[in-house]
């Protein structure tokens, strides 16, 4: 413990103290924050299960992002199974090390890599560290490695709901939006069902989940067979409330290019597969807009409340309203009551109803979207309108019981808004 004391009256003798009651930065946090502010989007690709797909959706993730001129990073936490070196041909690279700064490799202009493979002695050497080790040497490359201005930072986490990806969402913050992967049979399912809940717990919102392995097509004939069933991922989504973002399919060539070092979608730009992985990337592309425009006008959603907190710009939220309380069908609501939230003392400034335009499909997430709104709080939603949402930079929330808006609002502010089934009354 520091002897140092703040009184209220004022006047501190401590060397690290700010005078607010809290411990001032130490000088490694204040390079952490500074990193992290170069980085506009921070996409975490998460799974309940190793073996999914995870790192191979991480990787064409980073490669579509910086083939399509993004500036990229991809980082490689997979502490058990850091197979991003390999499947990128980057594997017995040793990268530049000082005392101040680790060099990203880089795999082209715009995509630069970072993954414990690179430190191991060889592909067959192991990594048995305890749970502080892994979170230090994860918050290290986040807060060490030279990765310059980014428009994305791509973090392929290990599978799970441990320490590891715990470290990596803590690190990179409430703003690193999830992807989760997962593969159709229930067995996998049941897993990433507790990676949605993981994301909710920690405050991270979800882009949506990805459905891997769904279905072989035979080469053949044409037919498909579902050899891990089909289905489970888009019910996963459903279930909980999340955008599903695609069904990508058992394709011997994702096999082959993963082993063979070269990225699937640097190679492949048609098929089935290719417009599968380009459908996972759409949305992020879509997002990089939107939440950078809205992170530049004050505005963002209630898992930055904390930094906004610190003081600009107000929060929207959208409550379908029928009869004065929330409409399970949020299509068919007679008006949208917006609550706007200050970003100071989460109190409501204003609450308006507004009447919306005919329901058709994509004409409420957009008309919303214009309205200024941050996030809806909805009874039920099919998956297809959440990504629509989510595309429109609206975060959004389902199965709320019907209730009065502004008492929906507040319950959500407090984190008590009681959730339930996606389902509506349609
Ligand atoms: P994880 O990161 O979840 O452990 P990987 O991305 O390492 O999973 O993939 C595990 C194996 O499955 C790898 O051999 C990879 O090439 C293969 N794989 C991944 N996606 C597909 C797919 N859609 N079709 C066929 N094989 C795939």
């Amino acid at each position: 413990m520091s002897e140092h004391q703040c009184g209220a009256g004022g006047g501190c003798s401590g060397g690290s103290c700010d005078c607010s009651g809290h411990e001032a930065p130490t000088p490694e946090e204040i390079k952490l924050q500074e990193n992290l502010k170069k980085i506009k989007n921070k996409i975490v690709v998460l799974s309940g299960k190793g073996g999914v797909g995870k790192s191979s959706v991480a990787v064409n993730i980073a490669v579509a992002l910086s083939l399509a001129g993004k500036k990229t990073g991809l980082l490689d936490v997979d502490v058990h199974g850091p197979s991003v070196p390999r499947m990128l041909s980057l594997s017995g690279i040793k990268p530049f090390a000082s005392n101040e700064k680790i060099e990203p490799v880089h795999w082209s202009e715009n995509l630069s890599v970072m993954s414990l493979g690179f430190f191991l002695p060889d592909d067959d050497s192991s990594v048995i560290w305890r749970g502080p080790v892994k979170m230090g040497m994860i918050t290290q490359f986040v807060r060490d490695v030279d990765w310059g201005e980014l428009d994305f930072l791509v973090v392929d986490c290990p599978p799970g709901t441990g320490d590891e990806p715990l470290s990596a969402l803590q690190t990179l913050g409430t703003d690193a939006v999830a992807v989760i992967v997962t593969t159709p049979q229930g067995v996998a399912v049941d897993d990433v069902r507790r990676s949605v809940d993981f994301c909710r717990q920690v405050g991270n919102p979800i882009l949506g989940i990805v459905e891997n392995m769904s279905g072989f097509i035979c080469p053949d004939c044409g037919k498909r067979h579902d050899i891990l069933g089909s289905g489970g991922g888009e019910a996963l989504a459903t279930q909980t409330g999340v955008p599903f973002l695609g069904s990508i399919p058992i394709d011997p060539e994702m096999v082959n290019a993963a082993d063979g070092g070269y990225a699937y979608l640097k190679k492949y730009h048609d098929g089935e597969t290719a417009h599968s992985l380009n459908a996972v990337v759409k949305p992020l592309l879509e997002l990089s807009g939107s939440l950078q425009e809205k992170k530049e006008a004050g505005v963002a959603g209630v898992e930055e409340l904390s930094a906004k907190e610190r003081g600009n710009g107000n929060l929207t939220i959208a409550v379908p309203t029928v009869n004065g309380l929330l409409c399970q069908h949020f299509g068919h609501c007679e008006v949208f009551t917006l609550v706007e939230v200050s970003a100071e003392d989460k109190k409501v400034v204003k609450s308006e109803a507004v009447v919306p335009p005919p329901h058709e499909p994509g004409v409420l997430p957009k008309w919303l979207a214009e309205k200024g709104a941050n996030v809806i709080i909805a009874g039920g939603m099919g998956s297809r309108a959440q990504s629509l949402f989510t595309e429109n930079g609206i975060r959004v929330v389902t199965g709320a019981e019907p209730g009065a808006p502004e008492d929906l609002v507040a319950k959500y502010l407090e984190g008590g808004l009681q959730t339930g089934a996606n389902t509506c009354d349609h």
